[in-house]
């Protein structure tokens, strides 16, 4: 089959081996903390000071890692491939874009960028928030960070679900497969007709829902797989 258009699903395993620990790890927790205590909008309100710790340690972790080979492979496929491309990720690093990706959406928000909690506008944000900055829009001490947490709505969605429809390969990397809607694209792209592939570092939960699945680290699949729709424009 030719393909022409193409949506990418990324996920935290595609950072991993820029030194950017995944969601869950072994023990369950993310950097140490339950899930249920930083990431949902009512562990912000019962513990405001933890939540902005945390989001503000990611932030500044930032500054230590780089895009590794896979990013890279990405923003290489976005900059040469003639046709359709959108690259969806659920990550709330900056190494996408830091590779070079244009075509680029971040459904769950993004630390670098702070959300007013007053006015609503999301502003440009690379140091801490837990000290309380003033809106640089309304000046209100109310700044969050501008991440999609459990129960929230992800971003782009409209835009995401038009690309997935009209999309002849739907390709997920790096992802577990168990935070929806990310989780039900491949269902979405199987409804549309689209072949079907998940790069990933062990089988996950949605491994079966694909046509083909490939194991392995993103820093050596993702380049191989790039080269190869690079040459062939068939996967
Ligand atoms: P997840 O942690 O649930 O799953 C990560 C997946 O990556 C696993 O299936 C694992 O097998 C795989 N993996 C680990 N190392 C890999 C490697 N070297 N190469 C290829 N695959 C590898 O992550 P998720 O599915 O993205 O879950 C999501 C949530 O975590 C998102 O909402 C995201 O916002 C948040 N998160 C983001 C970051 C980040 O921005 N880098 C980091 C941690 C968590």
């Amino acid at each position: 089959m030719t393909i022409r258009s193409i949506v990418i699903l990324t996920g935290a395993g595609i950072s991993a081996e820029s030194g950017v620990p995944t969601f869950r790890g072994p023990d369950g927790l993310w950097e140490g903390h339950r899930v249920e205590d930083v990431a949902t909008p009512q562990a912000f309100r019962r513990d405001p000071v933890l939540v902005q710790r945390f989001y503000d340690a990611r932030r500044a972790a930032l500054r230590n890692v780089m895009p590794n080979a896979a990013h890279l492979a990405l923003a290489r496929l976005d900059a040469e491939w003639p046709g359709e491309l959108l690259l969806v990720t659920q990550n709330v690093d900056d190494l996408h874009e830091r590779a070079g990706s244009r075509r680029l959406l971040h459904m769950h928000g993004e630390l670098n960028s702070a959300l007013c909690a007053a006015c609503g506008a999301a502003t440009p944000w690379t140091g801490d928030l837990g000290d309380h900055p003033p809106c640089p829009r309304c000046a209100a001490p109310r700044l969050r960070p501008d991440i999609v947490w459990f129960g929230e709505m992800p971003y782009h969605m409209d835009r995401i679900g038009d690309a997935i429809a009209a999309c002849d390969l739907f390709v997920s990397i790096g992802t577990s497969g168990a935070v929806y809607p990310a989780a039900g694209f491949v269902e979405w792209a199987r409804d549309a007709g689209a072949s079907t592939l998940e790069l990933n570092l062990d089988p996950s939960a949605g491994t079966p829902m694909f046509d083909e699945a490939r194991h392995g680290p993103a820093t050596q699949l993702v380049p191989a797989w790039v080269e190869m729709m690079l040459r062939a424009r068939s996967y």
